[in-house]
């Protein structure tokens, strides 16, 4: 389904829930995480309600591609610092195994100095 009317993410995408918006496009959104792990700490989702990288297949590939780039061009612009000794981090939870709690896929981007608060 493109859209689940009970998903979390989907009701941000939808304009429902409140968010702190960074990025949106047809294809994707990026939104600060509500429980941060790190000083920067946003979420890129795509819009299409995908439930995590086990539903996903070769069809998908250019919307995952866009993810990966993006979070880059993200991270730099919501202040991760670049270079070597800059960075973030980026996590992919999938299903229970995975330790995946919202069941949208979505990729997390933490950055900014250490420590982090978690993770
Ligand atoms: P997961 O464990 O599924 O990979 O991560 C879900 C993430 O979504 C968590 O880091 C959590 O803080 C975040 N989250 C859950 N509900 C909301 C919400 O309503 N708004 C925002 N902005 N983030 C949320
Ligand atoms: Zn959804």
């Amino acid at each position: 389904m493109a859209s689940d009317p009970n998903c979390i993410f989907c009701k941000i995408i939808r304009n429902e829930i409140p968010s702190k918006k960074l990025f949106e496009d047809e294809d994707l959104i990026a939104f600060e995480d509500i429980r941060p792990a790190a000083p920067i700490h946003f979420l890129i989702v795509p819009k299409l309600h995908i439930v995590s990288l086990q539903q996903t297949d070769l069809s998908h590939q250019n919307l995952l591609g866009k993810m990966m780039v993006l979070a880059n061009t993200l991270a730099l612009k919501a202040g991760c610092r670049p270079g070597p000794q800059g960075g973030f981090r980026v996590v992919i939870n999938n299903g229970e195994d995975g330790g995946q709690e919202v069941n949208h896929l979505h990729m997390h981007i933490m950055g900014g100095p250490r420590p982090w608060l978690r993770a």
